[in-house]
């Protein structure tokens, strides 16, 4: 537990030191700017092709659907923004869902401002939407269908294969953020019938600051960022190759060791559900057990806030992340723990547990132990709850 036990790996990973070694050469010898002709930068950019060569064939994709971005939130805003910016005589109109990371959600709402209309999707109880609601939403002048493939909250996995095939019947561009969905999902883009996909190394062992977004060959959309010729003149900014280097070696090591590493984390994270569920009284597991990410555990405990069992955890050791969002100073009730049509205590409660591929038992079994401690010390602190009769109400 050398330092402190980390469950937040939907937030972010740890760099595999692997990855790390194959970056190295490109933070220092090999600094070449990869757009420069000399002897520098050819070795930069041989460095770059082999990278995205590789990526492309972990995807299921050709090389030059491959482009590299900052990260998971511009490769959304990139692929939004430029389908409704390339396909606004088309129509004015966008499928989402109403459980998207913030951005997507924020960035449909800027587009909002500027004319466009967009349908939020509802999801279940377990977070799942209907392809039959995406039927539903669509018309004549829908541009664009974009799911994300597995929130970041409570790890639902959407059905991305169907509504990408309804969408291509429809000829409506679809996008998926695949941010969350990488390291335990192997992604196919074929197989997925996606024009679009954004992911984002960090979230699978890789350097911060890369990402990728897969664009289907023949599907055009506007640029998001303009200037030099960098990206096929698709996205300019000097070439990140040390971060597109390590991305496709972490990706290369998250798909060979999947199967084996999705095994041994959804067993633990099986054992703390039930640890959880069976040890600690008024819990709520939110989000469906079935398709689910395999490293997810969102729980809401009654009668205590999110944010008090992060601050204690937080003190023993333990991090974690709460599903509220702090705006303007207060917080807000996860939107995600909402839409599954919990009450908004419920979702101003709610607690993720992300394990990662570091995660040990010892680990989880402290976790319950110091949970259990946490949630007692706090409801006892709690008006809500009456600790001698064991029961609570809200008021
Ligand atoms: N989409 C999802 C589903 C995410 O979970 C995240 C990060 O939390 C993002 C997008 C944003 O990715 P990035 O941190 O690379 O900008």
């Amino acid at each position: 537990m050398k330092n402190g036990i980390y469950l937040d790996n939907a937030a972010t990973t740890r760099l595999d030191e692997r990855v790390l070694e194959a970056m190295m050469p490109y933070l220092t010898d090999i600094y070449g700017n990869a757009s420069s002709l000399h002897f520098f930068g050819r070795q930069a950019i041989k460095a770059v092709d082999e990278a995205r060569a590789s990526v492309a064939r972990l995807l299921g994709a050709k090389t030059g659907e491959i482009y590299f971005t900052s990260g998971g939130t511009e490769s959304d805003n990139w692929a939004v923004k430029g389908a409704a910016n390339a396909f606004q005589r088309k129509g004015k109109h966008i499928v989402t869902t109403a459980i998207e990371h913030p951005a997507m959600l924020e960035t449909c709402r800027e587009l909002e401002k500027q004319g466009f209309e967009v349908t939020y999707l509802e999801v279940d109880k377990d977070g799942l939407l209907s392809v039959e609601d995406v039927k539903k939403a669509v018309r004549d002048d829908t541009i664009l269908i974009s799911v994300m493939f597995a929130n970041n909250e409570i790890g639902s996995i959407q059905p991305i294969a169907d509504i990408g095939s309804f969408a291509r019947d429809e000829g409506i561009l679809f996008h998926t953020d695949a941010v969350q969905a990488v390291s335990s999902i192997k992604l196919d883009v074929n197989e997925l019938n996606v024009d679009m996909l954004s992911l984002s190394a960090h979230k699978f062992h890789g350097p911060k600051g890369i990402g990728i977004l897969y664009i289907r060959n023949g599907v055009r959309i506007s640029k998001l960022i303009t200037g030099g010729h960098q990206e096929k003149s698709a996205r300019a900014g000097t070439t990140n190759t040390p971060g597109i280097v390590g991305l496709a070696k972490a990706l290369e090591l998250t798909v060979e060791n999947m199967a084996q590493t999705n095994k041994r984390i959804k067993a633990l994270r099986d054992y703390f559900i039930e640890r959880v569920e069976n040890e600690i009284e008024f819990c709520h597991l939110n989000g469906g057990r079935e398709k689910r990410l395999v490293s997810n555990a969102n729980f809401s405990f009654d009668f205590i806030e999110g944010e008090s069992i992060l601050m204690q955890l937080d003190l023993k050791g333990i991090a974690v992340s709460s599903g509220s969002a702090c705006s303007s100073g207060s917080l807000e009730p996860s939107h995600v723990v909402l839409a599954i049509g919990c009450p908004i205590e419920q979702a101003h409660s709610s607690i993720r547990f992300s394990l990662g591929q570091h995660t040990t038992k010892e680990e989880i079994d402290y976790t319950v132990q110091t949970l259990k401690e946490t949630v007692e010390t706090l409801r006892s602190w709690s008006p809500l709850f009456n600790v001698e009769k064991g029961e609570g109400k809200y008021v």
